[in-house]
């Protein structure tokens, strides 16, 4: 089915507003300082800087003093389309959530750019509105009833962790590279497990490099046993295929076969379950292990 516009209210949900008028005013205000490159910060504003104070000096910065502020890496290039893009990813998302609430088992869609990076009010990682919060919040809103969030993405869903990260009725599940040796590096650490309030309703799992289909398997069941104890009316999936064997940043093992066998373990929860399409970088490999995962769903 065709996308929708859902408008600013499901985003709003999620974000932080000054966050969203960043996101849509940056690029204009880049280029009418005599920029034409894309925005990429050069400045980060520590917090041990200035003692917290830093937030109130970078909201009245110009976009080049306040990217800084709105993003944690150099990764993430903000262009003359990001915003309407991000706007059309997230209503992907929210068309797919309708489907779900529509009475659909399950439901993908083919989010760019992807999402679970993003924070209440930043972004990076390529990702600028955060899909999957924003799915979670709509069917919430929409149905009532807790939300899990099963993150198969090779890297740690950090801003979908930060946005829920104090919400004891959504919860947060993220299987993927340590980050001792892995992007985003400062979180996805095991001891995360929620804001005082919400312990347990974060949950990482973080893997070594080499992690096969066994391996990987294992941790999926362990998740989703984690999944069906919450108890949740719905399951939103970050699915990264930046897990694959021959994916160029991930460093797992996972093949075109072992997707169909995590599709059919996922399936096995038995919830109506929201499918986002987040990483994947061995581009010639996306499509048929995508459509792996979703042939194990649909048979599981
Ligand atoms: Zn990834």
């Amino acid at each position: 089915m065709a996308p929708t516009d859902h408008g600013t209210g499901p985003i709003e949900a999620v974000h932080d507003p000054r966050y969203l008028h960043y996101l849509e005013s940056a690029w204009t205000e880049w280029q009418a300082l005599g920029f034409e490159h894309p925005l990429i910060p050069d400045t980060f504003p520590l917090s041990r800087l200035l003692d917290g104070r830093l937030d109130a000096v970078a909201a009245d910065g110009t976009a080049r003093a306040m990217s800084g502020h709105f993003t944690f890496d150099t990764a993430t290039p903000l262009v003359a389309g990001t915003y309407v893009a991000a706007r059309a990813s997230a209503n992907c998302a929210l068309s797919a959530a309708d489907a779900v609430l529509a009475g659909g088992r399950f439901a993908f869609a083919a989010c760019r750019p992807p999402g679970h990076h993003a924070g209440r009010d930043f972004y990076g990682g390529y990702c600028f509105l955060n899909n999957s919060a924003i799915a979670a919040t709509a069917l919430r809103s929409a149905a009532g009833g807790r939300v899990a969030v099963l993150d198969l993405d090779f890297h740690h869903g950090n801003g979908t962790q930060q946005i829920f990260w104090d919400d004891p009725e959504v919860l947060t599940v993220s299987i993927h590279g340590h980050p001792d040796r892995q992007y985003p590096y400062f979180t996805g650490r095991a001891e995360e497990i929620g804001a005082a309030g919400a312990e347990g309703s974060n949950l990482n799992v973080p893997l070594p490099a080499g992690v096969d289909d066994h391996a990987y398997l294992a941790a999926v069941a362990g998740a989703s046993d984690r999944v069906a104890r919450f108890d949740p009316a719905h399951l939103v999936v970050p699915l990264g295929v930046d897990t694959f064997v021959d994916d160029p940043l991930g460093d797992f093992a996972v093949t075109t076969d072992g997707y169909a066998r995590i599709g059919r373990r996922v399936a096995s929860l038995k919830l109506p379950t929201v499918v986002l399409l987040e990483g994947g970088y061995a581009v010639g490999a996306i499509g048929r292990n995508v459509a792996s995962f979703l042939r194990g769903l649909e048979q599981g």
